[in-house]
């Protein structure tokens, strides 16, 4: 394969988790080069680098940062139509789908979404049907686009001292028909962003209250995780509902996923069952999340989860 472009996905510039692990696949399939979308370019640069990407095209435009994402698909399009990328990665949040299937669709080019996988050949893995079957799909038509999970891959160093290249976009009046006015941070709890953290560590009913949320967060935050939360605890208002994991909730495939007081019903596991490993923590030994564990504690979370957080802590 040729060029694989790696959609960057940034803060201000900081380089997310995600983009390191798609450049680790891009690697896998050909030469990897990086698109950088918004402001901030320059801070990117030595994590692009570190990487391997080979080369970084920038689209430094004010619509970027101030429209919504029908101007990052275009911006996007007009790189794909300068490099012909033989692939195109995008990270599997909300914005880098929605980016993805416009790209597709300007493009006329197939699209894969979450994949779990791409092998060298482009050949990708998505987990469906709430995690109860394995698919790998190519696509045949156009460039092809795939989306891939958080956590897909490890992310591995391969450093490269990438040029870059601006290219210019001419907008047109239908993307930047739509302004941002202002944009409110959530509160920030220190800990890992809950779809891209390498550990999460969640609650569920068996937690009893809002209250219980204290030990969750205390393993979590020994383990240096996120904490997520099944529906029963989110819809009892014992957690805010952007942790919820699950069907309706978020999505989550850490290499690390610690259920405590969770039952295992279908619409959680759908969130969930992609975890490279996951241990379970239920009084129940005839809960449904034990078929689905690596590691199962049969017992009380209030009594299990405090003596794991010391033992965690103990050997930092
Ligand atoms: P329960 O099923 O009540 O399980 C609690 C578990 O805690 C039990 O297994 C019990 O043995 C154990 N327990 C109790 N006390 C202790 C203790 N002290 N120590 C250890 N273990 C203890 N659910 C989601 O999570 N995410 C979703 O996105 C989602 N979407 C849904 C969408 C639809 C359309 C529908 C119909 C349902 C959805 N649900 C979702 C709800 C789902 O069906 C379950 O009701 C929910 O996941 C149950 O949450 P739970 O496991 O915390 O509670």
């Amino acid at each position: 394969m040729g060029q694989i472009l790696v959609v960057v996905d940034h803060a201000d510039g900081a380089v997310k988790k995600p983009t390191t692990e798609l450049l680790t696949i891009a690697r896998r399939m050909g030469e990897p080069v990086a698109v950088f979308l918004g402001q901030g370019s320059a801070n990117a640069l030595d994590t692009l680098g570190r990487f391997g990407a080979t080369t970084v095209f920038v689209v430094d435009a004010p619509e970027l940062d101030s429209t919504l994402v029908a101007a990052k698909a275009e911006a996007l399009a007009a790189v794909v139509a300068q490099v012909g990328p033989s692939a195109v990665l995008v990270t599997s949040s909300a914005e880098g789908k929605e980016i993805a299937a416009r790209l597709a669709v300007k493009t006329g080019s197939g699209i894969i979404t979450d994949a779990v996988d791409v092998a060298a050949d482009g050949t990708a893995t998505q987990s469906v049907f709430a995690g109860s079957w394995s698919v790998q799909a190519k696509v045949t038509t156009g460039t092809p686009i795939i989306t891939v999970k958080p956590n897909a891959a490890a992310p591995e160093e391969a450093p490269a001292t990438p040029a870059v290249e601006n290219v210019a976009v001419t907008f047109s009046e239908v993307a930047t028909s739509a302004r941002i006015t202002g944009v409110e941070p959530r509160a920030k709890s220190g800990r890992p962003e809950l779809t891209e953290a390498a550990i999460v560590v969640s609650g569920g009913r068996g937690v009893g209250g809002p209250e219980g949320f204290a030990t969750v967060e205390a393993l979590a935050d020994a383990l240096g995780a996120a904490v997520g939360a099944s529906r029963a605890a989110t819809d009892a208002g014992w957690y805010p509902h952007a942790f919820q994991v699950g069907q309706t909730g978020k999505t989550v495939s850490p290499q690390l996923y610690i259920a405590n007081g969770i039952s295992g019903a279908i619409q959680h596991r759908a969130g969930m069952q992609t975890s490279k490993t996951i241990v379970a923590v239920n009084k129940d030994a005839e809960a449904p999340i034990f078929e689905l564990a690596d590691y199962g504690v049969v017992g009380d979370l209030f009594t299990v989860v405090p003596q794991l957080t010391d033992e965690v802590v103990k050997r930092k």
